[in-house]
């Protein structure tokens, strides 16, 4: 079997990497010349970990519609929101950026986006915060909150 992955362009030596999709990919490099692959460009087909040294590249300078979870590892709502936001990812793969941020490695953005229980998703659009969704909410609650952010 074939395990699912991404390609992914390295931005210095243009080399096209395969991430699989099950590795944690806050840290990924080139395979050739070892350069941090930004995933700012484009839409990975699932949602990206950010943390404080990310956030602004990959979703405040981000020129489009980007999802934000905020979860913990200790939240069970979370473990089941995290699959449906991968999914999510893979659907709406060039309309709509998904990414998830650990709370607890992050106070500093759960503060600052006044964030008080996971989960929490935030839509952001061109930089700009655009909506809240609290909870875990079914996902056709979730594709209405994308169609209006679409449509904006
Ligand atoms: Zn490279």
């Amino acid at each position: 079997m074939v395990e699912d992955s991404f390609i992914i362009r390295c931005d210095k030596c243009g080399t096209k990497n395969r991430i699989p999709r099950s590795r944690s990919t806050d840290r990924a490099v080139c395979g050739k010349c070892r350069a941090p692959l930004h995933f700012t460009t484009g839409y990975p087909r699932y949602a990206i970990a950010v943390d404080e040294r990310t956030f602004e590249n990959e979703v405040i300078k981000f020129p489009g519609p980007v999802v934000v979870l905020f979860w913990a590892t200790w939240c069970g709502h979370c473990r089941g929101l995290l699959p449906l936001v991968d999914q999510l990812a893979s659907e709406y793969t060039g309309l709509v950026k998904f990414v998830k941020v650990d709370l607890d490695k992050n106070q500093s953005l759960a503060s600052r986006y006044q964030v008080q229980s996971v989960p929490t998703m935030i839509e952001f659009k061109n930089g700009m915060l655009f909506n809240r969704i609290l909870g875990a909410v079914p996902k056709d609650q979730i594709v209405h909150h994308l169609k209006a952010i679409l449509q904006k």
